[in-house]
């Protein structure tokens, strides 16, 4: 219930679930606050903007500039309180969003204010930037995007991991983050488990999917590769990630991009998000079909899409490898290898490992849109059940190649072939 205290976690003291009404009074304590709105409390307009699954977001207004304010509530937001989910995972976030903002500055909104008795963030109202999700569903382009979220993941990627860090400060990064466990559990449930039987909140376009979904089930190959992959998200402490890199936590215009929502981030392997990224492209890809209508049955902005896809791990790649060349003496030490051409075959090396992890990754969270608990808009949208169910075999069937062979892939162009493909036999 709002305003009331609701289950039986170590909730702070003083902590209240905040409303339109009472968020004002709670951010009055907080004076960066108030000196980016200007006034008082009761000159600020309070408008709640939540669409996430999890947590409870307000747009606040005032005299003189705008915030915004995240409260973490100490369940599902849009499940509610039978699904209790631990209030500190935004202690995490606003940590994870500090690091990032020390990282890759331009790519994150600014943190303003964190007011941990109320699980309370505050920071940078991004406007008139929209969730870029809701952007491939209209079919606007972002010339920038592949290069902006490319140099995020290089960035963020690379300097907490350790190739940039001694092993004391990797370990000391790691151990800040250890505790978001509760999430990283949650994960290996639904996006690795939860698709490949029948979990209770399993939904998918009925009855035209009846069969393939039946039909994953019962693939013992497919159902190994997702297996191998949650063991890779379990076992690997490559980087700090992102943990839920997907469209919907990228806030763009056609100029700028920038990356919000890391409260489940923890440190894995970095093709955890890297896949986000492409896994969610390719079903914007997919999707294009059903957002049609006018004519030009969206295809140049489908290939436009695919494009984007290439570029994106074209841009990360590079970047990446530009900073192991010049920042990364930790693990390859002039010392041992003087020329510098043995030391790049061993970072060509991870390179591939991180790709095809990448490509698994994708597969994984593709499938799990569609079959799994929570879905995205860009197949939702599609109004009409047997021309979604189409977009989603396609996606379905590619995600699935991606997955199990996702070894036989060695440039995006091949991969984006395969998006190609599959389309024709869907
Ligand atoms: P959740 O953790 O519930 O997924 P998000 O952090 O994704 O919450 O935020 C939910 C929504 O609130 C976003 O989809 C976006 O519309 C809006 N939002 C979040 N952060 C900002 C911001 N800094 N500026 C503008 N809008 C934001
Ligand atoms: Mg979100």
């Amino acid at each position: 219930m709002r305003g009331e205290v609701v289950n039986s976690q170590d909730l702070p003291a003083g902590y209240r679930v905040l409303d339109e009404t009472t968020l004002a009074q709670a951010l009055t304590g907080l004076a960066p606050v108030r000196e980016r709105l200007g006034g008082g409390a009761q000159a600020w307009r309070v408008r709640e903007v939540s669409d996430g699954n999890m947590n409870t977001v307000f747009m606040v207004d005032g005299p003189e500039g705008a915030i915004v304010a995240k409260q973490a509530l100490p369940y599902i937001r849009v499940i509610g309180e039978s699904w209790p989910f631990p209030l500190n995972r935004i202690v995490y976030e606003h940590a994870a969003l500090v690091e990032e903002g020390r990282l890759c500055p331009e790519r994150v909104p600014e943190v303003y204010a964190f007011e941990p008795e109320q699980a309370l963030l505050v920071m940078e109202a991004l406007r008139p930037h929209i969730i870029l999700r809701k952007g491939f569903v209209a079919g606007t382009r972002y010339p920038k995007l592949a290069e902006h979220i490319g140099t995020f993941l290089a960035e963020t990627l690379f300097w907490t991991s350790d190739l940039a860090l001694t092993t004391p400060a990797k370990k000391a990064l790691m151990a800040r983050f250890a505790g978001n466990a509760e999430l990283c559990a949650t994960t290996e449930d639904v996006i690795f488990a939860g698709p490949y039987w029948q979990a209770p909140l399993n939904r998918w376009t009925r009855p035209h999917l009846d069969a393939l979904a039946a039909e994953m089930r019962a693939d013992t190959e497919l159902k190994l590769a997702a297996t191998e992959m949650k063991l890779v998200f379990r076992t690997a402490t490559e980087a700090l990630l992102h943990g839920d890199l997907h469209t919907g936590s990228i806030m763009a215009t056609e100029t700028d991009t920038r990356v919000i929502d890391p409260e489940w981030t923890f440190h894995g392997p970095m093709g955890f998000d890297v896949g986000a990224v492409l896994g969610n492209l390719l079903l914007a890809y997919c999707s294009q079909p059903g957002h049609a209508g006018g004519g030009d049955g969206r295809s140049a902005y489908a290939a436009w899409i695919l494009d984007t896809f290439c570029e994106v791990w074209e841009r990360f790649a590079s970047d990446f490898l530009a900073l192991w060349r010049a920042q990364g003496e930790e693990i390859l030490p002039a010392t041992l290898f003087a020329r510098p051409e043995d030391a790049d075959r061993l970072r060509a090396r991870r390179l591939e490992t991180i790709f095809e992890d990448s490509l698994g990754f994708a597969g994984c969270k593709m499938i799990r849109r569609i079959l799994g608990i929570s879905h995205v808009e860009d197949l939702e949208a599609i109004q009409d059940p047997a021309l979604r169910a189409r977009c989603e075999a396609h996606a379905l069937r590619l995600a699935r190649e991606l997955l199990v062979n996702r070894r036989r892939y060695r440039t995006a162009h091949d991969a984006a072939a395969a998006a190609r493909d599959t389309a024709i036999a869907a």
